[in-house]
């Protein structure tokens, strides 16, 4: 019933807990065999003779309906990445974080060009298809650890943590030559502009939002198709 993403180390982790005879609590991604996921609560107890585990007990309640909405809650329904909502949690984390720790990360904002003229061209259908097809093309560059949120409309933010501004900028030139050559159906060409900054120090959210969109603005200003970064 073990599902393949989840990580050696969680069940390490649990038998660690219940080998030193404690009770381990937690919810756990497993797989049907029909190849349906659904999530377990378990909280398992070692039962002790002697001080020796001679067993264990456990309680399980399915919980794959809760984790739904929690995913619906956190997800943008057209691209199916994260929504506004989840961004705005991670963001108020990370900046968090710079407060306490000698920490780092950047930020890529990014908005498709002159894309009301796909829809105009084409219809929203359309517009939405390349909207989703975009999303699919920019995680390819991305790690694990990066939060890509649709934020609004047309456009996106990228968190990419423990990345300074120099490889965010790499990244972001990747991404952007990728739409660009990317063949989306019959669409003659599409192109993204960004803009990149970074939080190296306790900075207010509206004020590193401020940079990321200025560098932005700056891109599309300067003719889109191009990445700018920020400066001081
Ligand atoms: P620019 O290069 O300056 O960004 O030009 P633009 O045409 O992309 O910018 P503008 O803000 O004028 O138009 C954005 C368009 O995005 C208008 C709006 O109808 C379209 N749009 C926003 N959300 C969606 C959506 O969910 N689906 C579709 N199909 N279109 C959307
Ligand atoms: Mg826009
Ligand atoms: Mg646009």
């Amino acid at each position: 019933v073990r599902h393949p993403n989840t990580p050696t180390s969680f069940y390490k982790e649990m038998w660690n807990t219940l080998l030193s005879k404690k009770e381990w609590r937690g919810e756990i991604k497993n797989l049907a065999k029909n190849g349906d996921i659904y999530w377990i609560y378990a909280i398992i107890t070692p039962i002790l003779k002697n001080s020796e585990i001679i067993g264990f007990t456990s309680i399980k309640s399915n919980i794959t309906n809760k984790k739904h909405i929690e995913e619906l809650s956190i997800t943008d329904d057209l691209t199916k990445i994260y929504n506004r909502y989840y961004f705005f949690n991670i963001f108020n984390q990370q900046l968090e974080k710079l407060k306490s720790d000698k920490t780092i990360f950047s930020l890529i904002m990014f908005d498709l060009d002159h894309f009301k003229n796909v829809n105009d061209a084409y219809g929203h259908d359309v517009g939405d298809y390349v909207l989703n097809e975009t999303c699919r093309v920019v995680e390819k560059d991305l790690r694990e650890n990066d939060t890509f949120a649709r934020i609004g409309g047309e456009e996106f933010l990228i968190l990419l943590p423990n990345t300074n501004i120099e490889d965010a900028f790499y990244i972001a030139q990747r991404i952007r030559q990728n739409i660009e050559q990317h063949k989306f159906k019959d669409i003659p060409k599409l192109t993204i502009s960004l803009g990149v900054a970074e939080a190296n120090e306790p900075i207010l959210s509206t004020e590193l939002l401020k940079k990321v969109d200025l560098a932005l603005y700056k891109a599309k200003k300067e003719g889109r198709n191009r990445v700018i970064a920020f400066k001081n």
